[in-house]
């Protein structure tokens, strides 16, 4: 054996690889008719119509394995594509996944990844049905494709809000930025005295949301159970402040959002405030909290209310009112996809 138990993926080949890393799959829908061993996957939907979207993630792009666990990334790897799916009121069911590794990674280093990979599988009831394994000059590259389900005309697009609405989102914003900050950091640090070490002491909770995010399957699954259909959603990757946009801009309609309303854990306000950036600025402009946006019609509110996990942040308005903030200080500033410009003021 090489040293520190590293196994060469050569000794494996690309087909004992493939084999090692599917063969304890045990399919959990019956939608998956056929998985992984033949040209294609064969998936019966029942009827249902069929949601699919795909990310690629690079390294070095999307993800730095100077701070990323492997299991980490094969985890939040496959939760990025769920929740895309959920966002479209569907209930994911399968998944396909590409990869390409240069010799650098061992057969241990892909084990991990696809540790995390099963880990969301299970958590998330999808099934592995397909992939594709290659190898890279140079670094990691993941490509996940993940197919869903939902009851006929039943899926919820960007472009269907109504004036009127009430513009809601599930959980905490913020987070995940901040905890990629205090990663940067001692990064940089470590970087320039190899000998430290770092200090991420009582961050776990801004660090957790960057690196172990969720997709709010609980939130669709409240919708369906309480009855209640959103006009319009979207799941928010990019920042609060660029998927309003979106969802404006796709509606032709304006907004008016209350800063106030807007939902900041404790443990990243104290965070935001360590590093002196304005806390409603990483949930505006910050990203990958994997929340969902979505407007509702007010005679839902109701029902929105028994779920503490929603807030109501605002409302939808006629275009020509635009997009705007209302910050805590009484002001009312234009939202753009860089929001906490006008906020820093
Ligand atoms: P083909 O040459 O027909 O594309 P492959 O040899 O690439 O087939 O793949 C064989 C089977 O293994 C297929 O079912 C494929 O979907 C699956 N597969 C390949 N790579 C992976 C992977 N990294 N993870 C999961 N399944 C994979
Ligand atoms: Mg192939």
């Amino acid at each position: 054996m090489p040293e520190n138990n590293r196994t060469e993926i050569s000794s494996l080949g690309e087909f004992g690889l493939i084999d090692h890393l599917t063969k304890n799959i045990e399919i959990q829908n019956a939608s998956s008719v056929l998985g992984v061993g033949d040209d294609a996957a064969v998936i019966d939907h029942f009827g249902k119509q069929t949601v699919i979207t795909t990310d690629l993630l690079v390294e070095g792009v999307h993800f730095d394995l100077a701070y990323t666990p492997l299991r980490h990334l094969g985890y939040k790897s496959v939760v990025v594509n769920l929740s895309d799916i959920y966002a479209m009121n569907a209930i994911p069911t399968q998944i396909v996944i590409g990869i390409g590794f240069s010799n650098r990674f061992s057969l241990e280093a892909i084990n991990e990844f696809y540790e995390g990979v099963y880990a969301a599988c299970e958590k998330y009831g999808v099934d592995l049905v397909g992939g594709d394994t290659t190898s890279s000059q140079k670094g990691f590259i993941i490509s996940i494709t993940a197919i869903g389900e939902v009851t006929p005309d039943n899926y919820v697009k960007r472009s269907t809000a109504k004036k009127g609405d009430l513009l809601c989102v599930s959980g905490y914003l913020g987070s995940a930025y901040v905890g990629l900050l205090f990663l940067e950091r001692e990064k940089k640090i470590f970087m320039e005295s190899p000998g430290v070490q770092p200090d991420l002491e009582g961050e776990s909770y801004v660090i957790g949301r960057l690196l172990k995010p969720e997709a709010r399957k609980d939130i669709i699954e409240f919708f369906a159970q309480k009855e209640v259909t959103p006009s319009a959603m979207i799941d928010v990757s990019d920042g609060l402040s660029s998927e309003i946009l979106h969802i404006c801009k796709d509606s032709n309609l304006g907004c008016l959002l209350y800063e106030e309303k807007i939902p900041i854990a404790e443990e990243m306000k104290n965070a935001a405030y360590k590093f002196e950036i304005d806390p409603t600025a990483c949930a505006l402009s910050g990203g990958e909290d994997y929340e969902l946006l979505f407007t509702i019609p007010q005679s839902e509110y109701d029902k929105l209310v028994l779920n503490e996990e929603i807030s109501v942040i605002g409302y939808m308005t006629e275009p020509e009112q635009g997009v705007n903030i209302i910050t805590k200080g009484g002001g009312k500033y234009p939202v753009t996809a860089q929001g906490w410009n006008h906020l820093k003021q």
